[in-house]
């Protein structure tokens, strides 16, 4: 942003024109480079002083000043302007021109890879191969791209400087910009006898394995982040990173909340209504588990310390199950008697009628 010209000047936005300079006028004489001791620090303070007062005192730009923030600015907005680069070129003198090479050595690209999981796996932390395609540095060059025994060469369209700069006339007077350089696209220097094996770029395309240590207790979705192990840079920039994507397959028994494991845990009538011993389904192989006499479907059995365990740590969430009890199908006629005659002890209307005889008495 540019500075703020009342601030600078000590002034309010409402200020007269003879109050603009009289505000001048004093700071003017205070920090003067000739007549102030604090030397390049009051220099700038001085030019920022100078500055303000050009366009505070010109009627015109402080118009433009006033509605654009720029007194530059031309009615119709900063579209007319020329570009960002040359607000910033205008600004700093040229956008880092003549602050040394300016190489173009960039970090390589990150890789993603994807691993696929059992929740057993997630549970106990796994250690997997991943295949993935990369660019690796080429060996021939050591990444230069240059033929063994050459070097590049100093680009001439840019000096090496890898930007080229141009004087523009535009209705605010002159205006330097720098862009990157096409021939050399910012590098600075060109290959001439590029490297045959990597045809001058410096990267190849390999493909590699590597193995990678999938922590216990990760979460579908999560991304594992190894650092240094994606592409190669350009011109012996940084490697990227590789990401390994996990995705945990669906379990045949469980959902997972968290750390928590839920499941469905079927319980025949009988055990349910006398009682016994119900398998509930861990992680770690069945675990028989009393239920009482009665037990309704909707009931819940947790398993403390059974789910999954806590990521980078020792706690373990539970195991949730839901039982639900089974009415039994296919009965015989040995089986439906003794139904039967239980639904008659119990008072319970039950068996020989047909269909139509039960609808009829629920309708009742
Ligand atoms: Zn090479
Ligand atoms: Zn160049």
């Amino acid at each position: 942003m540019p500075q703020d010209h009342y601030a600078v000047l000590g002034v309010s936005q409402n200020a007269s024109p003879e109050e603009v300079k009289k505000a001048y006028r004093r700071l003017a004489r205070e920090h003067h480079p000739d007549t102030n001791q604090q030397g390049a620090a009051s220099g700038e303070r001085f030019k920022e002083i100078t500055r303000a007062y050009e366009v505070l005192s010109d009627p015109e730009k402080r118009h433009r000043y006033d509605t654009f923030g720029d007194e530059r600015a031309v009615d119709g907005g900063l579209g007319d302007f020329g570009g960002l680069s040359d607000l910033f070129s205008s600004f700093f003198g040229g956008g880092g021109v003549g602050g040394g090479r300016a190489r173009a050595t960039g970090r390589g690209a990150d890789v993603l890879a994807e691993v696929e999981l059992t929740l057993e796996e997630a549970a106990m932390g796994v250690e997997r191969e991943v295949n993935i395609s990369t660019l690796d540095g080429c060996s021939e060059c050591g990444g230069s791209g240059s033929a063994p025994g050459t070097w590049p060469s100093p680009c001439s369209e840019c000096e090496g400087t890898g930007q080229v700069q141009q004087v523009r006339r535009t209705i605010f007077g002159n205006v330097m910009t720098a862009s990157t350089c096409r021939r050399c696209r910012g590098a600075g220097e060109v290959i001439l006898d590029p490297c045959l094996r990597c045809g001058g770029k410096g990267r190849v395309a390999i493909d590699q394995s590597l193995t990678v240590s999938v922590p216990q207790g990760v979460e579908d979705g999560a991304q594992l982040r190894v650092s240094g192990r994606g592409e190669a840079g350009m011109r012996g920039g940084r490697k990227g990173d590789l990401y390994v994507a996990i995705r945990i397959a669906p379990h045949e028994n469980f959902r997972r909340a968290g750390e928590d494991l839920g499941c469905e845990v079927p319980v025949p009538m009988t055990v349910a209504a006398l009682g016994g011993t119900v398998d509930i389904p861990t992680l770690d192989g069945h675990e028989p588990v009393e239920v009482a006499p009665g037990t309704q479907s909707g009931e819940v059995v947790r398993l403390a310390g059974k789910g999954m365990p806590r990521l980078g740590g020792r706690a373990r969430g539970e195991v949730v199950a839901w039982l639900r009890v089974v009415t039994p199908t296919g009965l015989d006629d040995e089986q439906s008697e003794l139904l039967g005659h239980f639904a008659k002890l119990r008072d319970e209307p039950a068996g020989g009628r047909s269909l139509f005889g039960k609808i009829k008495e629920v309708f009742q």
